[in-house]
């Protein structure tokens, strides 16, 4: 292909792209694809030859475009949203266009740069200390990994890296059994075994961890030998939104000098509204690490995960290297790949850069305000529907329900929601039972897509009885 076809199909996709979201309601929101079917329809080797690129899209709309699930159908309401607002869908074809590879501040000056104000624009957006930095990875996972092997060398006094967990002693993670997998995961891999992975059952209205119990977890562990090296809280948990109450967790953990990293994941977002912040922030700037995606709520292309540090030097202790092919003279400069595990980086700061200008900070707190509302609205309705009950009240814009009868008819009112594509919700468990969530946060929703849940759970509802 060369560049003036290439500028011809750019433009033929762009002209794809704003049809495909003008018509977007009109689709099942979730894929209504069985198994293999896909596959099933695609050659099973490679072409020798070249193919034209009109056949190619062709195929494309014929056979991918039936087995896509729309995370941007404003009717997605389903685990949560992986936004892509349309100024970081250019800054993300202009990043895509250079394919920079920004591993080292000299492999691309301006990616770096503009990443470090890019953390410091949104510290201050989310009302976060002066002198906190951090750093843009690709996933709340890998920011999690990363705090986890942090938390672990800072517990060996830096040794593990160098000479294995061999005859060290079982280090203690804590937090909540309301954490995402990736904790579980990020201990697995870190070598800190799910069996020291101490989950404290969450408790109160927000389902947050017991300061008071987290403390004695902590001493009956030091008394039996083994070693705490850090605790996760979280703010706005998957299944129902559950929140720790940072201040007391974080007293705790300064009482055992523990490393503190909060997975703010989703609700992260919602902290550029500073009306939330005295409910679910506060004690926050006490953490050693948060990370947040904004391509969840806050409307970044996918992928884009934020972690502030306190201090980066402990994450540096951990992860940095230096082989001689990387080594860079001159000045102090910032070389992000020395924070995280990957060393290659795409350049995720434009699509936040342009971002936040295209909408200014009051367009993307509008949004998010209009969710949360929206979102308690709808539930007060769903409440209001003759044997219905309300699981979870909402946290943000986070809450879940059940209809009448047990867990197999929540399972099956959710499946067949999802079979007529009008709108996506997932479910969930809370307390040993099933529930159905409903989470509002697509970033082209309106107050009547969100109202259409209703109407639509209703009407399956009776079908179904
Ligand atoms: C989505 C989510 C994660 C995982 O995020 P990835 O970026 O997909 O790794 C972790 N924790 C919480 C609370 C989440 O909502």
């Amino acid at each position: 292909m060369d560049w003036t076809e290439f500028a011809q199909w750019g433009r033929h996709i762009a002209d794809w792209g704003a049809e495909y979201h003008r018509t977007l309601r009109d689709r099942p929101v979730r894929a209504q694809t069985r198994p293999g079917e896909i596959a099933a329809r695609l050659p099973a080797s490679p072409p020798a030859g070249p193919e034209e690129m009109q056949t190619i899209l062709q195929d494309f709309e014929d056979i991918v475009m039936p087995g896509m699930t729309h995370w941007q159908h404003p009717r997605f309401f389903a685990y949560f949203p992986a936004n892509a607002a349309p100024p970081s869908i250019l800054a993300e074809q202009l990043v895509n266009t250079m394919a920079a590879q920004c591993m080292l501040w000299q492999t691309s000056p301006a990616a770096t740069e503009l990443e470090g104000v890019m953390i410091d624009w949104l510290r201050q957006a989310l009302g976060l200390p002066q002198g906190m930095t951090g750093v843009i990875q690709d996933s709340a996972s890998s920011a999690t990994l990363s705090a986890v092997l942090t938390m672990r060398e800072r517990a060996t006094g830096y040794t593990g890296n160098r000479e294995g967990l061999s005859g060290k002693g079982p280090l203690r993670i804590y937090c909540s059994d309301q954490v995402h997998s990736s904790i579980d995961r990020a201990c697995w891999v870190a070598g800190i075994g799910q069996d020291n992975l101490v989950k404290l059952p969450g408790t109160g209205p927000r389902h947050g961890i017991d300061a008071d119990a987290l403390a004695r977890a902590i001493e009956a562990d030091i008394a039996a030998g083994f070693t705490p090296a850090g605790i996760i809280a979280i703010t706005g948990g998957t299944g129902i939104g559950a929140s720790d109450d940072l201040a007391p967790v974080l007293q705790v953990a300064r009482a055992h000098d523990l490393y503190t990293h909060l997975d703010a994941a989703w609700a992260g977002s919602a902290m550029i509204c500073a009306e939330f912040r005295d409910d679910f922030w506060r004690g926050v700037e006490g953490f050693d690490s948060i990370v947040f995606n904004p391509h969840k709520w806050l409307g970044a292309q996918f992928d884009c995960a934020v972690q502030f540090l306190r201090d980066p030097t402990p994450q540096l202790n951990t992860l940095k290297i230096e082989p001689e092919y990387l080594k860079t003279t001159g000045a102090a400069v910032t070389n992000y790949s020395e924070w995280t595990i990957p060393l290659g980086r795409r350049f995720r700061a434009l699509k936040l850069w342009f971002l936040i200008r295209a909408y200014g900070l009051e367009g993307l707190q509008g949004r998010i305000r209009d969710h949360v509302a929206w979102a308690g609205e709808l539930c007060e309705a769903i409440r209001a529907l003759d044997g219905f009950e309300i699981t979870s009240e909402p946290i943000l814009s986070l809450f879940s329900f059940r209809c009448p009868g047990d867990d197999v008819a929540q399972q099956r009112l959710v499946d067949a929601i999802n079979a007529d594509g009008r709108i996506y919700l997932t479910q969930g468990a809370l307390g040993g039972r099933r529930i159905i969530r409903v989470q509002v946060g697509q970033f082209d929703t309106t107050r009547a897509d969100v109202m259409t849940v209703l109407p639509v759970v209703q009407e399956i509802w009776k079908d179904m009885a």
